[in-house]
């Protein structure tokens, strides 16, 4: 990897890591979601840099993709809260996740933490992916839980938060070898549940795909914003300002301009706990880049 790319990474990593200790301390019962949302997001810009996805918040058996929505007036009750960070420097991406346990299941949230700590051992050059879902899941099964199997993580590139290769969160035949210059997300998730996780009806995060011909105006300089600001880096409604801009993002979806990322959440209302981290796979061994302190 080029000593200035891996330099983008490690500062992104640092500062993800640094968010993340500010931030988890915060999350108690009664604290607003969207100040939350807004700390997060407005401490990394005032580090210098920017978040490579919304500060993604979701609770209980939501497993992953909510965040607030431009008027929230939710609070923290007794929840199991995913906090679950995204940092680019020049769209070199860090992306981390803690849970915070409000609602009094400390051994979920451990389930997932020994699971990504097993991951994090064995983790290398040369490692299949599999290998690396089968510690996974055994680590969360040693808790009695299970992992959710339809959820994984994944690779990073520049300006892409979700690049191949998937990372398992369960054993598997095939999968990939990793090899030196891959940066990749490992992030486990322990449910009490059936382990499967499907869509919610509720969308709060989007990302753009594609120019599309679009006939309101307010919907063509919208595109033109996203296209700039985002690229293809997802996005929360709750960012975009203007003019009709709900009815403007409505047409983008209609068009396929823009993709949605709906909310996920485990099948059965089951909770889910989810740990996070992201490694640089190097010549020799390898850099856990939101571990730095
Ligand atoms: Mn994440
Ligand atoms: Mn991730």
């Amino acid at each position: 990897m080029e000593p200035e790319v891996l330099e983008n990474y490690r500062k992104a990593g640092r500062i993800l890591e640094e968010v993340l200790r500010d931030a988890s301390p915060r999350v108690q019962v009664g604290a607003s979601l969207l100040e939350m949302a807004e700390f997060v997001e407005d401490s990394i810009r005032s580090k210098g840099a920017e978040p490579a996805f919304p500060c993604n918040i979701s609770l209980d058996r939501a497993a992953a993709h909510y965040t607030p929505s431009p008027r929230d007036t939710s609070r923290f009750g007794e929840n199991m809260v995913k906090l679950d960070v995204g940092v680019h420097v020049d769209g070199y991406v860090a992306d981390a996740a803690v849970t915070v346990d409000l609602g009094g299941h400390p051994d979920l949230v451990e389930a997932s933490e020994a699971a990504l700590e097993a991951a994090l051992e064995l983790i290398g050059p040369g490692v299949r992916t599999g290998e690396i879902g089968s510690a996974i899941e055994k680590a969360i099964m040693g808790y009695g839980y299970k992992p959710v199997s339809n959820l994984t993580g994944h690779g990073l590139q520049r300006y892409e938060a979700h690049a191949e290769p998937a990372m398992p969160n369960r054993a598997m035949e095939k999968g990939v070898i990793l090899k030196p210059g891959d940066v990749v997300a490992i992030e486990p998730f322990a449910t009490n549940g059936s382990g499967r996780i499907s869509e919610a009806p509720t969308t709060e995060i989007y990302g753009f795909s594609m120019q599309r011909p679009v006939r309101l105006p307010q919907a063509r300089v919208l595109m033109k914003e996203i296209a700039e600001r985002y690229k293809t880096l997802p996005f929360a409604r709750r960012w975009l300002k203007g003019e009709r801009v709900e009815y403007a993002l409505q047409q983008l979806l209609r068009a396929g301009a823009v993709h949605r990322y709906p909310v996920l959440w485990e099948v059965e209302g089951a909770l889910v706990s989810q740990a996070e981290a992201t490694v640089v796979i190097l010549d020799e061994g390898i850099e856990i880049i939101t571990r730095q302190g």
